[in-house]
């Protein structure tokens, strides 16, 4: 991509309004435009991050055996009654009417739909296990609306759904969720902490919130110190085999958000050194909720007995556009972003310093090119800029190689390598540059 072509309304000042550092980055960078409290226009920058992050979500989602569905963001109210919900929910849930008068609702979460779309389609356990899942905008109209994407009103969510015989089937769906998300969280550069967890309106006796740890995160957490170091498990996992093992390290230490945190128990299982009180972002949350819509909604099952039942449920949602700003929060110096290389929304940042001059201009032409075939993504700054200028915005956008091409250097054949995350540099040559990335 050519920056000249490119929508890129980088901000030198700091935005008044943004209280946190990934909001104040997220408008600088020119990643975000806000439209109204909450409600966010995703700009060329910051949509191809959220891109990059639904993509693993995605593969990892498909690795743990779940399918992909795309439910509306409308739903009819009428669903809601049958679980109950539509009354109980509160005033997070916007509602609307259309020219009938039907009411409607934008999805805040789609238990509901998803239960209904199972009932008319699955009737027999050989159909199981099933997870489906969908990435989709949700809104809620939550109260305080802020930092950013962290807190949005609109927001892009990944949720997913189990459906299983009974219950002990159903804790392995939400094993082989446990492990995704570990993987997911760990591919995006994060440290993400599955910590015990309140299950709230949706109700169950399984919960774990992932938690990536942030001074400005909006949960109280509480863990043992140990869980920041534990190996996540590697793309050999075998979702089909048993995976209480690989599970029983994560849940073994003590980790649990505030509401349900036990201060006697912290203080026993967990020596003082390693006791960790501090805050956090919840990234995700799964959940395990048995059969508490499939009852009223009556989604049943016929097991191997020809006897029918309601299924055992599982949901499982992630932040997709949280993490982009939850991921800034972890990932970034005073210069600006510091992406992650799974996440950047390019590998490398071609900077001309002299544009006009006919050298640079050939050699970044050659650089991009040959970048561009080899399948990186290169932002080439050809404007006519200042150096200074270009180096600065680089660094604020924060893509994880940066590739500077001057006269000075060029007379010799040679170019300035960056590495954005250690300001490591070094001058190579042309070629030695292009095998320096491949
Ligand atoms: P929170 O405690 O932050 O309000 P939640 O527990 O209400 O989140 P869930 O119902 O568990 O949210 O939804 C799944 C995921 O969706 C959350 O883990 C979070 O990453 C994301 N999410 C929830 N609310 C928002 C929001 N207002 N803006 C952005 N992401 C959100
Ligand atoms: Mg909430
Ligand atoms: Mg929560
Ligand atoms: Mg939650």
């Amino acid at each position: 991509m050519r920056l000249s072509r490119y929508l890129l309304p980088t901000l030198k000042e700091t935005p008044a309004e943004a209280q946190i550092v990934s909001h104040r980055l997220m408008l600088r960078a020119g990643m975000i435009r806000q439209e109204a409290a909450g409600i966010y226009a995703w700009l060329p920058l910051g949509l191809q991050v959220l891109r990059k992050i639904e993509r693993i979500v995605r593969e990892e989602m498909q690795r743990a055996g779940a399918l992909e569905l795309l439910m509306p963001t409308l739903q009819l109210a009428d669903l809601w009654r049958e679980s109950g919900r539509y009354d109980a929910y509160g005033p997070e849930m916007l509602r609307i009417r259309d020219r009938n008068e039907r009411e409607l609702l934008y999805g805040p979460t789609n238990e509901e739909m998803v239960t209904e779309i199972f009932r008319a389609n699955v009737r027999s356990y050989r159909d199981l296990p099933m997870n489906l899942y969908h990435v989709q905008w949700k809104f809620r109209d939550e109260q305080r609306p802020r930092f950013g994407v962290l807190r949005g009103r609109e927001f892009l969510m990944k949720d997913a759904y189990s459906f299983d015989l009974d219950e002990a089937a159903a804790r392995r769906s939400y094993q082989r969720m446990f492990v995704a998300y570990l993987r997911m969280f760990s591919r995006m550069g994060l440290t993400a902490i599955p910590m015990r967890a309140e299950t709230g309106p949706i109700g169950g006796d399984l919960s774990h919130e992932f938690i990536v740890l942030a001074d400005t995160g909006e949960s109280d957490v509480y863990c043992d110190r140990q869980l920041l170091e534990l190996p996540v498990p590697d793309d050999q996992v075998d979702y089909e085999g048993d995976l209480a093992a690989l599970i029983a390290p994560w849940t073994q230490p003590y980790a649990a958000t505030e509401d349900v945190h036990d201060a006697e128990r912290f203080e026993r299982e967990v020596a003082a050194e390693r006791r960790l009180h501090t805050r956090g972002i919840e990234v995700g949350q799964i959940f395990y909720f048995g059969t508490k819509y499939a009852e009223p909604m009556k989604a049943l099952i016929t097991g191997p007995d020809g006897v029918e039942r309601p299924i055992h449920g599982g949901s499982y949602g992630v932040g997709v556009s949280r993490l982009v700003g939850a991921i800034i929060e972890a990932c970034h110096d005073e210069r600006g972003i510091v992406w992650p290389d799974a996440v950047a929304p390019f590998q490398v940042g071609l900077i001309n310093l002299q544009q006009g001059n006919l050298d640079t201009d050939a050699a970044c032409e050659t650089l991009y090119a040959r970048l561009t075939q080899a399948g990186i993504e290169v932002l080439y700054d050809d404007t006519g800029a200042r150096a200074g200028g270009k180096f600065a915005t680089m660094d604020l956008i924060g893509l994880p190689w940066q590739l500077a091409v001057g006269p000075r250097e060029l007379k010799h054949g040679q170019v300035e390598l960056k590495r954005r995350a250690t300001d490591e540099r070094s001058v190579l040559t042309l070629d030695d540059a292009m095998a320096a990335l491949l």
